[in-house]
């Protein structure tokens, strides 16, 4: 997932705080383990529900193993029933326990006899917090209803009962039926010329955790990008969706020359509406991904490196639990600078690394110590610090490090190893170093030592003379910005007229918290940020402009954050907004008239922000 390359929004993914021995999930797969799920779902638009059957296939470990649970969150279970080889049903008896408001309701079948499946009818809520439902008005082309889900990191359980563990994988197929002329995708393989009959039928040979478990449903057409990929977008969307994204098959073969074959099949991308709430989602097969990257420069398409590269990263090899996300994002961020490089050039990777980094280093020191570290205790993190730029940005800082130590060369081949003696597990950091210690440290001994290794992976804050890319481009930017706020240099004269997506962010990233107003207004006079239709740009100078106190752009920031729902675009600027009493009465108005569009997940960051302006001062 890219979630927030520079900013921490860790709170509404997951409850750390709760990680004890398997931390966010009822499932007991010591008892018995889930190895193939087979769904049949009706998507119903009108009452914002999938009516479904799960019939879950199951491996039992323990013989004396009472019972099956299951995590569920907010799920009208219907009837649950045993069935034998030969197809024949009983009804089993189960308990649904009341909701944990993290974990949702455990789900306690009792099963002494051990049947081979057990098939559960339900049916799901209209708020499921994985699920969004977009009536029309609020999709691109307001022709048609729009739904898809959001599974990672819990929220796998409020569309399907299972076993919502990332140490769990399984194989899936899939019936779903929707009204006419709507397309359904799933994290499957997916036929493009599929008729828009109602009838859709998928199939996911690989073993996959619940996370990567996905739908979505709208007026969706579809344009191949190349002989293994397509992008499935509204139809207003998709002729500009597939030119910004016309190196998919480019990207696919830089990785594959790396890591080794890409082993999925398809890699094919669908663009959401505004609302999604990341930048992208790795859903096998098929990336979800936000309209905001597609800018028409190709100058954000990395989120696209990214979440292909998490075909290796993540969903070939995946982190166990959540406490060891970064074996998912540090590498994944890492392998996505690789083919940045590759396709781009040195210089722009270089620059998101950069970028990364420098707001790694400003953020850290912010954190808890315990936050601050890439596989932290899982005791004692507050829900705040869950998943932030340290799983991503110091992940990938750590393997930069081994890179440039033990030389390109041996490291990829190292890499390459790594991803094929994993491919199809999930892993523990533990079980990382474990691998890494032989095959790589010991292998090239007096390159870096295993103290050196420990204090990336399990110390605070960034280790001493980590290594950073040389970029005279941003050097000579920190130069300009210096003689900007130092009065020395006009807007007017600053050398910005070729400057890059990524030269502008870093530009307005080193701003300082709270810049003169008068700066602010010379430099949208010249620059003309308001209304910029790049949204990283957009954030960053709403961000400051509002911070300086220039009331002129409140209505263009108002409208940034109406019509993009994606947290890390969108959650910055009512967090400036909620600096003054003001400005947070402005930005409370504009939520009341936003809320409607946006993903449950959206909607409980900007609340979590209402709600500390509104806590009384310590
Ligand atoms: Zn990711």
């Amino acid at each position: 997932m890219r979630v927030l390359p520079t900013l921490a929004l860790g709170a509404l993914l997951l409850p750390l705080s709760v990680l004890a021995s398997e931390p966010n999930s009822y499932a007991q797969p010591d008892q018995v383990v889930v190895t193939h799920l087979d769904l049949d779902l009706k998507i119903d638009f009108p009452h914002r529900q999938l009516d479904g059957v799960a019939t879950l296939k199951l491996d039992w470990k323990n013989p004396q193993a009472p019972a099956l649970v299951l995590d569920t969150r907010d799920l009208k279970i219907a009837s649950i029933d045993a069935v034998d080889a030969k197809g024949r049903t009983r009804a089993l008896k189960y308990t649904l326990a009341p909701a944990d408001k993290e974990l949702g309701s455990k789900l306690t079948i009792e099963a002494p006899k051990h049947p081979v499946q057990v098939r559960i009818t339900y049916a799901t809520s209209p708020d499921a917090s994985g699920l969004q439902w977009l009536p029309p008005a609020q999709t691109a082309d307001k022709r048609a209803p729009f739904m898809f889900s959001q599974s990672e990191s819990i929220h796998a359980r409020s569309w399907v009962p299972l076993q919502d563990s990332p140490a769990i994988r399984f194989t899936y197929d899939a019936h779903v039926s929707a009204p006419k002329d709507i397309r359904v995708v799933m994290s499957a393989l997916n036929d493009a010329r599929h008729p828009l009959d109602g009838d859709f039928r998928f199939d996911q040979p690989h073993p996959i955790p619940s996370y990567l478990l996905a739908i979505a449903a709208g007026d969706i057409a579809v344009k191949e990008t190349g002989p293994r990929s397509a992008v499935y977008a509204e139809p207003s969307v998709v002729e500009a969706a597939a030119r910004e994204f016309a190196d998919t098959e480019k990207m696919i073969e830089t990785a594959e020359h790396l890591y080794g074959p890409y082993r999925w099949g398809r890699y094919d991308l669908l663009v959401l509406p505004p609302s999604f709430p990341y930048g992208g989602m790795e859903n096998p097969d098929m990336t979800f991904a936000t309209p905001t990257i597609i800018v028409g420069d190709k100058s954000l398409v990395s989120v696209i490196s990214h979440e292909l590269a998490h075909s290796w990263s993540g969903n070939l090899v995946t982190a166990a639990s959540w406490r060891d996300i970064w074996l998912n994002e540090g590498f994944t961020t890492y392998v996505q600078g690789r083919i940045t490089e590759a396709l781009y050039g040195k210089t722009l990777a270089d620059e998101e690394a950069l970028l990364s980094a420098r707001a790694l280093e400003k953020s850290i020191g912010r954190m808890p110590a315990n936050a601050q570290k890439l596989a932290p205790d899982p005791r004692g993190v507050g829900a705040d610090d869950a998943l932030s730029d340290v799983a991503y940005d110091k992940g990938s800082w750590f393997l930069r490090t081994l890179e440039q130590k033990f030389g390109r060369e041996h490291f990829d081949t190292y890499l390459k190893s790594y991803f094929d003696h994993f491919a199809w597990h999930s892993i523990t950091t533990e079980q990382m170093l474990a691998y890494l210690k032989p095959n790589l440290i010991e292998k090239y001994p007096g390159r870096m030592s295993w103290d050196e290794v420990q204090d990336w992976v399990h110390g605070t804050g960034i280790p001493k003379n980590a290594p950073l890319p040389d970029s005279p481009r941003f050097d000579a930017i920190d130069k300009e910005r210096s003689a900007f706020l130092a009065g020395s240099l006009p807007a007017a004269k600053l050398d910005a007229k070729d400057w890059n997506t990524q030269e502008w962010m870093y530009f307005l990233d080193r701003l300082p918290d709270v810049p003169k107003l008068g700066q602010m207004q010379q430099l949208d006079a010249t620059w003309h940020l308001t209304g910029t239709p790049n949204a990283e740009i957009g954030m960053r100078w709403y961000v400051h402009a509002i911070a300086a106190g220039d009331k002129a752009v409140w209505p263009a920031a108002a409208e940034h954050m109406t019509r993009i729902g994606r947290l890390y675009l969108t959650v910055p600027v009512y967090k400036a907004f909620a600096r003054t009493p003001q400005g947070l009465a402005y930005a409370e108005a504009v939520y009341a008239k936003a809320r409607s569009g946006y993903h449950p997940l959206t909607r409980q960051a900007v609340e979590a922000v209402f709600a500390a302006a509104h806590a009384p001062k310590k």
